[in-house]
């Protein structure tokens, strides 16, 4: 369990500002993640943003929206830059599916945490031939906090941190993921793949 650090508290006036980074597979409870730690905030009355890219339409156009549909309200964007324009004077930014953002969101995100915003981000770690999913990389290497979540493997019950496609699809990006995607762990992902 992640547990967040203390913000601020000795100096209110003077904001820190940190990234934290949720990553792993697909069905790996990513989005959840963020959830709780954005209600958490919520509930404490601080000012919350949360935004996806456009891209990402598969459940519901305004809403972050998980698997288990717990759900919490999201504006879809563009572009990663249309993000320093909306983030106004919030405490706390959300930011799932991180990975479909253009390079741009390394430089969003740390700016946004360099003026003293909690900057929360969720994404994939890796595509499904198994390699880092940029711009992750960039990410995870700086943030402050990462968290690796796993899912488990549908093939042998371990835990899972690879996405294993079932179509033989070659583009990045296939969405519309419980059909075409199954959570695997190293050996099972490798046994697999084409
Ligand atoms: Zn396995």
């Amino acid at each position: 369990m992640f547990i967040e650090p203390v913000i601020g508290n000795n100096h209110p006036k003077e904001k820190k500002g940190h990234i934290e980074v949720i990553c792993g597979s697909m069905f790996s409870g990513k989005t959840e993640e963020l959830i709780r730690r954005l209600n958490r905030a919520l509930i404490a009355k601080q000012k919350v943003e949360i935004f996806k890219p456009a891209i990402d339409t598969r459940y519901h156009d305004s809403n972050v929206v998980s698997h288990n549909e717990n759900e919490i309200r999201s504006t879809p964007v563009q572009f990663a830059d249309d993000i320093m324009l909306l983030a106004g004077d919030c405490d706390v930014i959300g930011i799932d599916e991180v990975q479909f953002f253009d390079k741009q969101i390394v430089q969003v995100a740390n700016s946004l945490a360099k003026s003293g915003k909690r900057v929360i981000l969720a994404g994939l770690d890796m595509d499904f031939e198994g390699k880092p999913f940029e711009p992750m990389p960039q990410l995870l290497a700086t943030a402050e906090y990462v968290t690796k979540v796993h899912a488990i493997c549908m093939k042998c019950g371990d835990l899972a941190s690879y996405s294993f496609r079932l179509s033989d699809a070659k583009q990045k990006v296939v969405l519309g993921e419980k059909d075409s995607y199954e959570a695997r762990c190293r050996k099972c992902f490798y046994e697999d793949k084409k």
